[in-house]
């Protein structure tokens, strides 16, 4: 596919019907009355795996030819499910590659879904490698997590449902990694509401997209331990669509501390009672910390994923602190506001 647009998106919506949760919008209240702004979550965490990242998966997947070998790819976790969910619906072989700061929970979610896996290096690009490997000595198609054509089109289905549910959204909050899921989100807001406001949030250590769309270019990032370990890895050197797409319709991109992070969990549980990702609250904490400057609403955020460590997720509702690689996040009783 040499060029992207809108229509691939829409075409995106048809292939996933019957394969993906229509996923409802809901209205965060008690969030909604502490932020002082109409806050709307979009809850993928109810899909079939717990995130998003079907949606990108079966959209690839449908467009392979019945006889392909296999598929592989290299995931911190939900998309490494979400192939191997996609891949065991058209009863495919699927071989995951992830890396060892992946969380224990979620390689065994992929190995309960009938695909193999491969625990390589420390990074995702050493995942990667293998992925590659994979693909030229046994001919498997390699799915990517984000920088693909079918997978961005398949993310970008949400603010198609999300602007039908709730046309009157003035600004939307996507959590932002490689850039999959903002690069379709965006694409497809700019083009059914030019007024929108699209931001993209990351963790402030290890942002890779940030840093790449600030120098002009992919760059490479350290990747360190997050909250946020959906958010952690590169966006790939050899970046060929997301990094453009997201440079091109994301308004800005704002940056979120781990503590900001920690606090946004509890008071998501607290106050709406949803178990979620550190991924998913980014947009959340960059509004309790006043980081988004002129905030109109209401405003819409995307509840990507629900595939937390359950032990660090009750440290933090506990309270405790937590400790991610060389860094302590300061642990605090919620104190609701
Ligand atoms: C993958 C993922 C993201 C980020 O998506 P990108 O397309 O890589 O930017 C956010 N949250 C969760 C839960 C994810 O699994």
């Amino acid at each position: 596919m040499a060029s992207f647009s809108f229509s691939d998106i829409e075409q995106a919506q048809a292939t996933i019907a019957g394969h993906v949760l229509r996923t409802p919008l809901v209205e965060a209240t008690a969030l909604s009355r502490l932020l002082g702004t109409e806050l709307l979550l979009k809850l993928e965490s109810l899909q079939p795996i717990g995130a998003f990242k079907l949606r990108g998966a079966v959209n690839a997947i449908m467009q392979l030819p019945a006889d392909v070998a296999g598929v592989t790819c290299c995931s911190t976790g939900n998309h490494g499910r979400a192939v191997a969910h996609a891949a065991k619906s058209r009863g495919i072989r699927a071989v995951v590659c992830m890396s060892t700061l992946v969380p224990k929970t979620k390689v065994d979610g992929i190995r309960a879904l009938g695909a193999e896996v491969r625990i390589v290096g420390i990074s995702q690009d050493d995942a990667q490698e293998e992925a590659a490997r994979l693909v030229a000595e046994e001919g498997l198609v390699d799915i990517p997590p984000f920088d693909h054509p079918h997978v961005i089109a398949g993310q970008g289905t949400i603010t198609l449902e999300m602007l039908e549910d709730r046309p009157d959204i003035e600004t939307l909050l996507i959590p932002l990694s490689g850039g999959g899921l903002a690069a379709g989100m965006a694409l497809a807001a700019k083009h059914i509401k030019p007024s929108i406001r699209v931001v993209g949030i990351s963790m402030d250590r290890g942002a890779a997209m940030h840093e790449s769309i600030r120098a002009g270019r992919p760059v490479a990032v350290t990747e360190v331990a997050s909250l946020a370990d959906s958010l952690g890895g590169g966006i790939g050197l050899q970046n060929q669509h997301s990094f453009k797409l997201c440079r091109d319709f994301l308004d800005e991109t704002i940056l979120v501390t781990e503590d900001e992070i920690y606090r946004a969990m509890q008071a998501l549980f607290y106050e709406e009672r949803i178990v979620a990702e550190g991924a998913c609250v980014v947009g959340i904490a960059a509004i309790m910390a006043g980081k988004l400057k002129e905030l109109e609403g209401p405003v819409a955020t995307v509840i990507t994923g629900r595939n937390v460590d359950m032990g660090v997720f009750n440290r933090i509702m506990a309270g405790d602190d937590i400790v991610l690689g060389d860094v302590t996040v300061k642990g605090r009783t919620y104190d609701h506001g």
